[in-house]
């Protein structure tokens, strides 16, 4: 069967060139007479490859060297505890931008875990936009301001950052990282799970201003201690290996397409197409904020839940898979994240037009 566009918000398409030397380095990697998936973690072969995907991401996102990266398992949502059972030893406070449901989330774990609050909120509108900050509404001593980058269900993203001053932003950047160029200096803490953009799941990146480690709470686990981590550079145990290696092809991937200029500008042309039409149709309508969309998941709805169900199940039928929007807010939702290709999106509004053509 021939490949097809698949939309899905994650795990997600990967680029057909990284699945291609994964397939041919998948019996046997380099010299090494094995896959990567049967080499110990501890060896030279695989260290070879570790150091190279962290070398690669550095390179890529412009990684300063008063930053640790750290490949974990547990996924974005493991990050939810890990950040403030990390930053906020002996009470320490957080503010939180309360944006979407994965935003929300963070917010209560870290609840949890001290004494949190809640400074911004789009909640009200189911979502839909990125709310304004007040600093005033800010805590004084706050040891770090979350954010999350990207809205995954609601196709929301941060088109600026609000100024904290000197509060580290932390940012869950699980759907927008590698998608545009990023200043990493404005964050003490940046994480992502890795199956939206950077490779396949069951890898986590944490990008951690140094300074940040060393204030977890005594009871964090050991396996939830940046900086056990990331003196036992992401090997305290075994870490995901395989999935680390494929991240590592991603990464290399995206310098090949110009870096993060690049692969902004193939971005940005992929959801100016989709949006242009949405803007235009008649029958299709855009779910998001305009100022506030995002360029990784688009979110648009027809006028009712039946054309809705028939719009998804033939452009199924026509190989546009998994366009269906979050079992929370339905509709449609057409993630297009790097490796999807323009012909995607191209062949997908063409489709789209017939589609309103046919339902007028
Ligand atoms: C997918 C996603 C998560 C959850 O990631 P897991 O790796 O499944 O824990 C968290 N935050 C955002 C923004 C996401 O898109």
């Amino acid at each position: 069967m021939e490949r097809v566009f698949n939309f899905s918000a994650g795990p997600s398409m990967l680029p057909v060139e990284v699945l291609e030397k994964a397939s041919k380095e998948m019996l046997c990697y380099g010299n090494s007479g094995m896959s990567v998936m049967e080499m110990s973690h501890r060896s030279n072969a695989y260290q070879e490859i570790f150091d190279k995907t962290e070398s690669s991401l550095r390179d890529v996102i412009n990684i300063p060297d008063n930053y640790k990266v750290l490949f974990l398992q547990g996924g974005a949502s493991t990050q939810f505890a890990m950040v403030p059972l990390n930053l906020l030893k002996d009470g320490g406070k957080a503010d939180y931008a309360v944006t979407g449901s994965f935003a929300k989330k963070a917010f209560s774990e870290a609840k949890r875990y001290g004494d949190v609050k809640v400074v911004g909120s789009s909640e009200d509108k189911g979502f839909t936009y990125i709310p304004e900050f007040n600093k005033e509404d800010f805590t004084k001593d706050a040891r770090y301001f979350h954010i999350t980058t990207n809205n995954t269900i609601y196709g929301t993203r941060y088109t600026e950052l609000p100024d904290v001053g000197d509060v580290p932003l932390v940012a869950d950047m699980s759907s927008n990282i590698l998608s545009e160029e990023v200043d990493v200096t404005k964050f003490g803490i940046i994480y992502a799970g890795a199956q939206k953009n950077m490779g396949p799941a069951g890898v986590t990146t944490v990008i951690i201003r140094e300074d940040l480690l060393g204030n977890a709470m005594s009871y964090t686990p050991s396996m939830m201690n940046y900086e056990t981590l990331a003196k036992a550079g992401s090997m305290y145990n075994t870490p995901p290996t395989y999935s680390i290696y494929i991240a590592g092809m991603v990464f290399d991937w995206v310098k090949s397409m110009g870096g993060l200029k690049g692969m902004a500008k193939h971005n940005n042309e992929k959801a100016k197409l989709l949006y242009d039409y949405i803007d235009e149709s008649k029958l299709f309508k855009g779910t998001a904020n305009k100022k506030d969309r995002s360029i990784m998941n688009a979110t648009f709805v027809l006028p009712t839940d039946d054309l809705n169900a028939k719009f998804i199940k033939e452009a199924a039928s026509y190989g546009f898979m998994n366009i269906k929007g979050h079992r929370s807010v339905g509709g449609m939702r057409a993630s297009i994240y790097n490796a999807m290709p323009k012909e995607g999106i191209v062949k997908l509004v063409d489709f789209m037009k017939q589609f309103e053509m046919d339902n007028k």
